[in-house]
């Protein structure tokens, strides 16, 4: 078992000042893989004093060099991207290949892109013509709370810690203390990349503990937070008393419209995107609305597609999809996949329990139930793993509607062969973002949400924006 109960702090590694230990737990056989430690609040004061120490010097590097050490972190990652596979494949039972083709480039993809869009971004801009005295200046936020989930592990920390390190701030990264392998990982190789002591500090910690000292510390500025609304809720309430901002990225429950004339794997590829990761992303296109006159051949096509959808173990090569992350998410799909049935949708395919002849590990059977109302529990939670509610509709008016009738608005999805009723439909739509065709966003365009999936935007110039802070200066000299 792999023992990785120090932190990061101030540009070393060093042990917790007390021990707590914790279990991270393969969740394709249950049995503990990892122990790490649970940090308390001297850990935590230790780093967020460290980034307060460090702020100083770092907040007044040039662009070039904080580009230069962004540059030296994408050889690193580069040069270990097999090993960071491997252990977000372990600590969140990412299949193998996905964890090399998806979950590991992501980080690439997102470091790449920041040294991008950074390129252009003046950290200090005249106001306009009319105003030649004023500058607007784009100073770091300062010390940033930087809080993580499990399921894109390596996405979610390289949208923070690139871009802030990027303005000049500094940080405490908490990642999830289910999947902490990989920001480990991700902290040797900013230490190879020489990050200056103290501008980058780990501690590994649950929400309760960390996560609640972080969010209420006097002396950190920013939290940026990726992950469940309740947590988003405590962790704004925590922070109000310091009045520091809170960026939140949550859940969603994206729609995805399926009209008459979609194109003829409109209906499979949405089925495959909702599977994806095993269900656990947060813009999964989880509700499937589909126009009355080709819904009986679209449930028949998703329900091939569940029943053609092999679930295995995360060490196993291959196309399937692996286990849910943990004993408590594989408790709440089970619970919601009866809630279906219970509240009366048509379960089409798959259903509670196990697949057959996987009896460890939190694996689930991929699920599309039918005839789905919007007011069911399972067109309203998100449910985070392989399941799939599709429902009809009659006009595209009415398909807004039940799209936009959602807690959540993060990305919503459209298909149809009619580029001007594709855009008209895009305008309406609640969601931070909207997917048409299966054309993926281009690079560097933002990714967050509206109403319960968040207020921040992250990736691009916009994700560089939100470690910001605007200053206005007259009497510029000339
Ligand atoms: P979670 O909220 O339980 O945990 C996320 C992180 O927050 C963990 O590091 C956890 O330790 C910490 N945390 C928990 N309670 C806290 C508290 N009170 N104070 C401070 N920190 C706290 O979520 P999860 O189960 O790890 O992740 C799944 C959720 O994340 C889903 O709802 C998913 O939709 C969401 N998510 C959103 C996005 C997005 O960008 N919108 C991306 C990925 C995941």
């Amino acid at each position: 078992m792999l023992q990785k109960r120090e932190f990061y702090i101030d540009g070393g590694w060093v042990s917790p000042a007390q021990a707590n230990d914790f279990e991270v737990i393969n969740p394709s056989n249950e049995e503990p893989c990892a122990v790490i430690t649970l940090g308390g609040e001297a850990d935590t004061n230790a780093a967020v004093a460290a980034a307060k120490r460090a702020f100083w010097d770092w907040s007044a590097t040039s662009k070039h060099e904080r580009v230069a050490l962004v540059e030296r972190i994408l050889a690193a990652y580069q040069a270990r991207i097999g090993e960071m596979a491997e252990a977000i494949s372990l600590e969140m039972g990412a299949p193998v290949d996905l964890a090399k083709t998806q979950q590991a480039p992501a980080g690439l993809g997102h470091i790449q892109n920041f040294l991008r869009a950074v390129k252009d971004f003046e950290f200090e801009r005249p106001l306009g013509d009319h105003a030649p005295d004023t500058r607007i200046l784009y100073d770091p936020v300062g010390v940033c709370g930087l809080i993580t989930p499990w399921n894109w592990p390596m996405n979610q920390v390289t949208l923070k810690v690139i871009p802030a390190l990027l303005t000049g701030c500094t940080m405490v990264l908490k990642p999830s203390e289910i999947a902490p392998l990989s920001s480990m990982l991700f902290a040797e190789m900013l230490d190879e990349a020489g990050v200056p002591a103290g501008v980058f500090n780990l501690v590994n910690g649950d929400g309760a503990g960390v996560g609640s000292q972080l969010s209420g510390h006097p002396d950190v500025d920013m939290i940026s937070f990726t992950g469940s609304g309740r947590a988003g809720t405590a962790i704004s309430k925590n922070a109000a008393d310091t009045l520091k901002r809170v960026h939140l990225e949550l859940g969603g429950k994206g729609a995805n419209i399926i009209f008459a004339d979609a194109d003829e794997k409109a209906v499979k590829r949405g089925a495959l995107h909702c599977f994806n990761n095993t269900g656990q992303s947060c813009n999964a296109p989880s509700r499937m609305l589909v126009q009355r006159e080709i819904y009986d051949d679209a449930v028949e096509t998703a329900a091939a597609v569940a029943k053609s959808t092999s679930v295995g173990l995360a060490h196993e090569a291959g196309r399937h999809i692996g286990p849910a992350v943990s004993e408590m998410q594989y408790n709440k799909i089970q619970a919601l996949i009866e809630k279906g049935m219970d509240e009366g949708a048509r379960l089409v395919a798959g259903g509670p329990g196990r697949p057959e002849g996987l009896n460890r590990g939190y694996f689930v059977r991929p699920t599309v139930f039918a005839d789905v109302t919007n007011d069911m529990t399972i067109a309203r939670e998100e449910i985070f793993g392989p399941v799939l509610s599709i429902m009809s509709f009659e006009s595209e008016e009415e398909a807004i509607k039940i799209a936009n009738d959602s807690a959540y608005g993060l990305t919503n999805y459209v298909q149809s062969e009619d580029g001007e009723k594709r855009n008209r439909v895009a305008r309406r739509l609640r969601s931070g973002m909207v997917e048409m065709n299966g054309k993926p966003r281009g690079a560097g365009a933002p990714f967050g949400g509206m109403k319960a999936s968040g207020n921040g935007r992250e990736g691009g110039v916009w994700g560089i924006e939100d470690f910001c802070e605007v200053k206005a200066v007259s009497g510029w000299g000339a």
